[in-house]
């Protein structure tokens, strides 16, 4: 899951981009309205967490111009306190949520997730393919009952496959989703991690192998080849 921050305060910027990576999440901040529009228009993100008060373009300006182009990414709005218009204007020009200064931030990850289960197919907070489960709540993923360990990286690839079960993606497309704009990563990344995945979540069980290789193309989790 990537999420992008657009807040000119650094300090809650950094603090959010903090907490959402401790969450498995990929972070990428913008500090002014032009840069923030730019990345929003330009990557793919499953969350945009927007302040209204910004420099170069406010947060109602790009909202508004994301939702005239038809970006339909869900965006939780950030307002200050007692701004009921700045609430009730966010909410007209298309934002999905918003969230009043100053908040705890378990209120904003709260805010979060249910904006990221609200746009995918499965409303259950536990994803579920053949015998394998990942639990994006407590992060827990299970097969045939045994506890997996996986690295933050391994989790939120893991995550990202099995949000679309059956569908073939490409490197490009999970690498969009799993790192961040600032993350150096090469497709052949994308190979490396596949193969930590398979050495932990299918080789030690003696079930056919769930994550499969599209020759050509990128990979797949499911049943079937
Ligand atoms: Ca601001």
């Amino acid at each position: 899951m990537r999420v992008l921050v657009v807040e000119d305060e650094h300090r809650i910027a950094n603090a959010i981009k903090k907490g959402l990576e401790l969450e498995y999440y990929a972070v990428d901040i913008a500090y002014d309205g032009q840069q923030g529009f730019d990345l929003a228009s330009g990557e793919d993100y499953d969350v945009i967490i927007l302040d209204i008060m910004l420099p170069e373009m406010d947060g109602m300006a790009i909202c508004r111009e994301l939702r005239h182009a038809k970006n339909h990414t869900p965006i939780l709005m950030l307002t200050a306190k007692g701004q009921l218009h700045d609430r009730v204007e966010g909410l007209n020009v298309g934002a999905d949520d918003y969230l009043v200064k100053p908040f705890a931030f378990v209120e904003l990850l709260a805010r979060v997730r249910a904006l990221t289960r609200r746009t995918k197919s499965s409303l259950s907070s536990v994803l579920t393919i053949s015998g394998l489960s990942l639990n994006t709540v407590t992060f827990e993923v299970k097969r045939d009952g045994a506890q997996i360990k996986l690295s933050t990286k391994e989790y939120a690839l893991l995550e990202c496959l099995m949000r679309n079960p059956d569908r073939i993606l490409t490197k490009d497309q999970i690498i969009a989703h799993v790192w961040n704009y600032d993350a150096d990563v090469l497709p052949n990344t994308v190979e490396v991690y596949i193969g930590y995945l398979r050495a932990k979540v299918d080789k030690p069980f003696n079930t056919p192998s769930l994550i499969h290789t599209v020759r050509g193309f990128g990979y797949k989790i499911g049943q079937g080849r």
